[in-house]
């Protein structure tokens, strides 16, 4: 989502403008406790685009200096943004404030839309037009108060913000996609039998140039999927007798396909290495992730004891997988791997809203503060989710984040929201 940034001096009316364009009455606005003091952002929406928007207005006036500060404030905040709107209020003219505000916006190269606030009426209408003298182009006269002009100033925002990407994930879609991988011999035919059962359909057979179906649909406890490559599971003996590195293309290729992808995994015999590289695969395509210790009805108490260390030595980097422990022989839990893949599902496709997410790091950040580096503290100014399938979250900062924080941050988010089989990406934006 597009980042707008609300800038100008205290009391023009910044705070009013961004209640009006987030479609909110309240003429108070809240703070989001933490992040920064001075800096709240909203998800925001106009003409089906989304946007966030950071207002910069509260910072109280120290020693040094009111203009100072407010080019120090507006820079942090312009740095993260996509375009920046400039309010200045037409009915007092241009301050030495709103000129020091400029001088850091020609620095940015940022789009800036400048907004004349308090024109609520045609008289002031030509107060507005003294505002050319900025150098920014055309002021737009708008009435935070009364509305008036707003539309009009959203066009023109919307219009400076880079061109908008393909939302893939809001697109109309059929049936969720899930493939079953994992080394030869664990039991994926086996599982994909069980799960199928006998209701079954082809999807991929129109084109009559293959006998094996590629896909089929199959009803997983009551909630149709996409079974990715079901040809590649059940022609495993030729696909696999000396021809791994065709196999492993295989597999590759359905994860790609895949939304969610169920690694099944022989729980009587040790983890391999091949296992591993199969799970690494699924998290670096960023996949949901289910993993199916199949064959439990051949473990017994001192194998299972075994099994609970090898997962605590080799698959800490895959605690937020789901976990099923399952026979395809027997059908013990077979049922549970639906409800895994719909939940590991839910969780892939979060979308936590920029309210939420920055009262949550202002949390994070008053409770355990980044440390001080080299007599400066890096700090978080706020963050936005940028994608979910899996859930990205960029984080706008001003320093540079120790990748420990970092980690610390994402191991917070997961506590705090359910992302319970999903890989969850941080990104970090940072301005020294
Ligand atoms: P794939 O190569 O991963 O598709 O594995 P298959 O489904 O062909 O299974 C390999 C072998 O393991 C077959 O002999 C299956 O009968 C057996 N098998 C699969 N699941 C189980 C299970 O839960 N318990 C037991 N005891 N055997 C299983």
């Amino acid at each position: 989502k597009p980042v707008v940034a609300v800038v100008g001096r205290p009391n023009v009316g910044k705070s009013t403008l961004v209640n009006r364009i987030i479609g909110r009455r309240a003429a108070v606005v809240q703070d989001v406790p933490g992040v920064t003091r001075d800096r709240v952002s909203y998800d925001a929406r106009w003409n089906g685009r989304e946007l966030v928007v950071v207002d910069t207005g509260g910072w109280a006036p120290d020693a040094q200096g009111m203009a100072a500060q407010i080019a120090e404030q507006a820079e942090l905040a312009i740095a993260a943004a996509d375009a920046v709107l400039l309010v200045v209020d037409a009915t007092v003219g241009i301050q030495d404030v709103d000129e020091a505000v400029v001088r850091v916006l020609r620095r940015s190269n940022k789009p800036v839309v400048l907004a004349a606030n308090k024109v609520d009426d045609q008289r002031t209408e030509a107060e507005a037009a003294a505002m050319w003298n900025l150098g920014l182009g055309e002021p737009f006269p708008v009435s935070a108060l009364h509305g008036r002009g707003s539309g009009d100033l959203l066009d023109a925002v919307l219009a400076a913000l880079p061109e908008a990407p393909t939302e893939v994930f809001d697109a109309p879609r059929g049936p969720r996609r899930v493939a079953i991988v994992g080394k030869p011999n664990v039991g994926k035919s086996s599982l994909l039998n069980k799960l199928a059962g006998q209701k079954r359909a082809v999807v991929d057979n129109a084109s009559g140039t293959t006998v094996d179906p590629v896909d089929e649909l199959v009803d997983i406890g009551g909630v149709t999927y996409q079974l990715i490559d079901t040809a590649g599971i059940r022609r495993r003996v030729k696909e696999a007798s000396g021809h791994e590195y065709y196999a492993s293309l295989r597999t590759q290729g359905a994860i790609e396909r895949a939304e969610v992808c169920i690694v099944v995994i022989d729980a009587s015999e040790p983890i391999t290495e091949q296992d591993l590289r199969i799970l690494s695969m699924v998290e670096e395509a960023g996949r949901a992730l289910v993993v199916a210790f199949n064959k439990w009805d051949l473990t017994d108490e001192e194998r299972r004891r075994y099994l609970d260390r090898e997962i605590e030595r080799d698959m800490v980097q895959f605690t937020w997988a789901g976990h099923v422990n399952m026979s395809a022989l027997t059908g013990r839990h077979v049922d549970r791997v639906g409800t895994a893949i719909e939940g590991a599902l839910a969780a892939w496709e979060t979308r936590v809203s920029t309210g939420k997410l920055n009262s949550f790091l202002g949390r994070v950040v008053a409770a355990h503060p980044h440390p001080v580096r080299g007599g400066k503290q890096p700090r978080i100014l706020f963050g936005t989710q940028a994608q979910a399938g899996p859930p990205t979250f960029v984080l706008f900062t001003s320093g540079t984040l120790d990748p420990q924080y970092v980690r610390f941050v994402e191991r917070r988010l997961r506590e705090d929201f359910d992302f319970q089989g999903t890989p969850v990406h941080l990104e970090v934006r940072a301005r020294e």
